[in-house]
């Protein structure tokens, strides 16, 4: 059950990402999760690493749209911030979320070209791989989260050492 599950790349964070490699792969369009993946939870303050990050990665010809389980007012504010597009309450990881996001990005149609990119297993990876998209799990920003995220961490630790270890074998 868990290999189903398996994020096709582990990153440290999205500096890390070879986003060479996934045009390579033919990935066109990026969905991105915002708190603890691109921003601080919690926090509006957006790092400029980050601007410089996602204006490299629109130069490589990526369209992007954010995706996040966070409320409008603050997905909003980080839209406008990062001059992206955005699906707020996304309820991940549920797919619909995921499927406005494609909408918005490629009207539904080149899902095989869509890289998902967040730090939580049970919201980013399970709801992405539920419609079968290309996942990257980067490690999140900062320790301080909402409870039920710092609940799921626990199991999470357990997930990844599960994949670690499925990948020296
Ligand atoms: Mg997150």
């Amino acid at each position: 059950m868990l290999k189903r599950f398996k994020p096709d790349m582990i990153c440290n964070s999205i500096y890390d990402i070879d986003l060479g490699k996934l045009k390579e792969k033919g990935i066109n369009y990026l969905i991105i999760d915002i708190d603890n993946t691109l921003v601080a939870w919690g926090e509006f303050e957006v790092d400029t690493r980050v601007l410089s990050w996602l204006e490299a990665a629109k130069k490589l010809g990526f369209k992007i749209c954010l995706v996040s389980n966070n409320q409008r007012e603050r997905v909003k504010k980080i839209e406008k911030a990062l001059g992206l597009p955005g699906v707020y309450s996304a309820k991940k990881p549920l797919k619909s979320g995921f499927l406005k996001a494609s909408y918005i990005l490629h009207e539904g149609k080149k899902n095989h070209q869509t890289a998902v990119i967040g730090d939580q297993f049970f919201t980013d990876v399970i709801g992405a791989k539920r419609l079968k998209l290309f996942v990257i799990l980067v490690r999140p920003l900062k320790e301080k989260e909402f409870f039920l995220t710092r609940i799921n961490r626990i199991f999470e630790k357990r997930i990844l050492k599960y994949y670690m270890k499925d990948e020296e074998e």
